[in-house]
């Protein structure tokens, strides 16, 4: 599932197709993928992102918000090709096909909105009350915008739950999903099912700052991209391999300290930690 960073990505990398370019029109092969008018024709001014959800807006006072949801993905093909999003087959494959659901056609290319499962969706928004959309006005704070003492009030605030279940709830945090939970309690050294009760300010601190690190590492790294699924020798890379110390790693060796990483389950998610740097209290 694209999560924050890869949004953040797809963001950066679209920014150089079509910012100031005018969109010229729009087909939909799926009712459910598109929610607004279909005669859409408009220059890009801008594009933002509120925690995973990606919003485009145009010189028609009209917005674009799409939220990829499991297997959304975003697809530039002008001159050149920028994938990004769920990584899959579509990056290189030819376009349309069946799992495209919207094209949004430019006057230097056309964008193709893929999506296997259909979970996700464009929606057209007034530009001045994008903010007041219910997904986007009931967004928590982003680790960059918090401080570690609004963490550590928050996690005060659900001290009978483990931490992870914690980060990981969006009314808590935005934007942490399971693979920087993972690595940030791991930077941390705290075990995910401690609970949040019994964590020092100190570890707050550090979950924050591992929070950051990590999704600032994704970032710099190309996320979930055409660049990162096709390696230059035509073998299929990983972006995890980028920055992931522990996110589907177990029985590989932990880079502290040599122990075998395991996968555990904790608040019904598959995690991953080192079972001798995160030990529970
Ligand atoms: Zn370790």
């Amino acid at each position: 599932m694209p999560e924050l960073p890869e949004v953040e990505t797809i963001r950066r990398g679209l920014l150089k197709y079509i910012l100031n370019k005018k969109m010229v029109g729009v087909e939909v092969s799926c009712e459910k993928s598109w929610i607004g008018p279909l005669d859409f024709a408009a220059k890009v001014t801008e594009l933002r992102r509120f925690g995973k959800a990606l919003v485009i807006d145009f010189d028609n006072k009209k917005s674009l918000m799409i939220h990829l949801r499991m297997t959304g993905q975003m697809i530039w093909q002008g001159e050149e090709r920028y994938a990004a999003g769920h990584p899959s087959e579509n990056f290189t494959a030819e376009l349309p096909n069946k799992q495209t659901r919207v094209i949004l056609k430019f006057e230097n290319g056309i964008l193709f909105f893929n999506d296997q499962r259909k979970f996700g969706f464009i929606k057209v928004l007034d530009t001045e009350k994008v903010e007041e959309e219910p997904f986007i006005a009931s967004l928590a704070k982003e680790p960059w915008q918090m401080t570690a003492d609004e963490l550590y009030e928050i996690v005060k605030r659900h001290k009978n739950s483990p931490i992870k279940a914690v980060i990981l709830d969006q009314k808590n945090v935005a934007g942490l999903g399971n693979i920087y939970a993972d690595e940030s309690l791991y930077y941390a050294k705290v075990h995910p099912k401690t609970k949040a009760g019994k964590l020092s300010k100190r570890e707050v601190r550090m979950i924050l700052e591992g929070a950051r690190k990590v999704m600032t590492a994704s970032i710099e790294s190309g996320g979930s991209t055409m660049a990162t699924y096709v390696k230059a020798d035509g073998t299929k890379g990983d972006y995890l391999e980028k920055f992931a110390e522990v996110f589907r790693r177990e029985g590989k060796k932990c880079g502290r300290c040599g122990a075998e990483i395991v996968k555990i389950r904790v608040a019904g998610r598959g995690t991953h930690i080192c079972p001798k740097c995160q030990k529970e209290k």
